[in-house]
């Protein structure tokens, strides 16, 4: 526990699921006449009232663009957006609010690097990724590939849902022009040893990436320490609105790097014969940009930090232990990914129960799962497995939601004929 986490336990004593579910207003809803278990938080968590606070407050009192003001107004939502990138900076302990860029989220922030890196890959580079990613963090490497000839080596993953750190090691090389890596799984819930990763790619001189997706509103980070390049976060999977997420990138690459998109905001000066760029991170932030949104992040960043990550933590752990503990107990259930450390996800597959028909039964039971592939196809071959159900948590969900998903199990075997 750190001293902080210390001082606001002692403030203000345990945290609960039950106190803190009264912060989020759509958990407090039915979905076909029961009362919700939102267990699908690895796709999108809920939003506090105070994110929705922050938003109603900041449209009725500052919205006008950023930036380019010459009044009032716009002054107060330039103060927003960049006290939101001064938050984020925070939350990731970057150097300066410069090394964060606002994107639409983790998918469009991997997009930016993979597309900015055109100049540095050829015929010879290699591309590090690991059998665990999602397609987002796939994807636009695939396509950098295609674009320059660069190649794309896979670490394997192991029969626990463990990286292959051994195999991982031995890929990166000379050759290596990048290594991007999930922090955490969002099909597995295994938790990557980033900074080990980030030692390896760092004594081969490559720069690494890390996709922080699933675990920015979760785990503690620091990228300093950590050491990486560029580090990839969605604001909606943090308890803050969609379309809007961040990339990290230590300064030296977001001066070298040549802009993604062209328009206003990212200019100095713009002539027939010549434009001249801002400087990062407005270079990479073309057109107005999601103003509202990064209040959003901003908020929820005050929000965790208000009751500290690692208290939220503490609780999300305690539901994986129980939940891993009850499902194990399931006759014919597997869970997929049992290595550790591991986030709160329980991916599972069921003996002669398809993923997305467990899903349908359990939504009636009022009980939200993710059922399917969960974005990463490359995973689900290497179990062998077209998909799994996945349950999710936040430190929001209780033990109880817990044992509605296992009823839940209970009635889909009834009428599946199974018991
Ligand atoms: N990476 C991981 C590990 C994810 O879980 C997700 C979302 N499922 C993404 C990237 C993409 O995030 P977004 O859709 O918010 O861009």
């Amino acid at each position: 526990m750190s001293s902080a986490t210390a001082r606001l336990a002692a403030v203000h004593g345990p945290l609960s699921a039950q106190t803190l579910r009264a912060d989020f207003p759509g958990l407090a809803t039915t979905v076909h006449g029961k009362p919700l278990a939102y267990l699908d938080n690895a796709a999108s968590t809920q939003r506090p009232r105070a994110v929705m606070d922050a938003l109603t407050t900041y449209e009725v009192e500052m919205h006008a663009n950023v930036h380019r003001g010459v009044h009032a107004r716009s002054d107060r939502a330039t103060a927003a957006f960049e006290g939101a990138r001064e938050r984020t900076r925070g939350w990731l302990n970057a150097l300066s609010a410069d090394e964060i860029v606002f994107t639409r989220g983790a998918t469009e922030s991997i997009n930016l690097v993979a597309r900015c890196m055109d100049g540095r890959m050829d015929a010879d580079s290699e591309i590090v990724l690991t059998g665990m990613e999602h397609h987002s963090n796939i994807v636009p490497w695939q396509q950098l590939c295609e674009r320059t000839g660069a190649k794309i080596r896979v670490a394997p993953v192991l029969d626990s849902g463990a990286l292959d750190m051994a195999a991982l090691s031995g890929l990166i090389g000379g050759n290596t022009r990048l290594v991007a890596v999930t922090h955490v799984s969002n099909a597995l819930g295994v938790i990557n040893p980033v900074a080990e990763i980030c030692e390896l790619a760092r004594r081969a001189g490559a720069p690494i990436l890390i996709d922080g997706a699933q675990a920015a509103g979760h785990i503690p980070l620091d990228v300093q320490e950590l050491g990486c390049d560029f580090y990839a976060l969605s604001g909606h999977k943090m308890y803050a609105p969609t379309g809007i997420g961040a990339l990290y990138a230590r300064k030296p690459w977001l001066d070298d790097l040549p802009p993604f998109l062209g328009g206003g905001e990212m200019i100095l000066e713009v002539r027939f014969d010549g434009t001249t760029y801002n400087d990062p991170p407005h270079k990479f932030e073309a057109g107005t940009p999601n103003i509202s949104g990064a209040v959003g992040l901003g908020a929820a960043m005050d929000y965790l930090a208000g009751h500290g990550l690692e208290r939220l933590a503490a609780l999300e752990h305690g539901l994986l232990e129980y939940a891993t503990e009850r499902l194990q107990d399931e006759p014919g259930l597997k869970i997929i990914g049992t290595a550790s450390p591991k986030s709160a996800v329980v991916s599972f597959v069921i003996d002669g129960i398809h993923p997305h028909d467990l899903g349908t039964v359990l939504d009636h039971e009022g009980v939200a799962i993710r059922a399917g592939h969960h974005c990463a196809m490359p995973l689900m071959d290497r179990f062998g497995v077209p998909g799994t159900s996945r349950a999710s948590f936040a430190f929001y969900n209780t033990h109880e939601e817990v044992d509605r998903l296992v009823a839940g199990i209970g009635t889909a075997r009834k009428l599946l004929g199974q018991a």
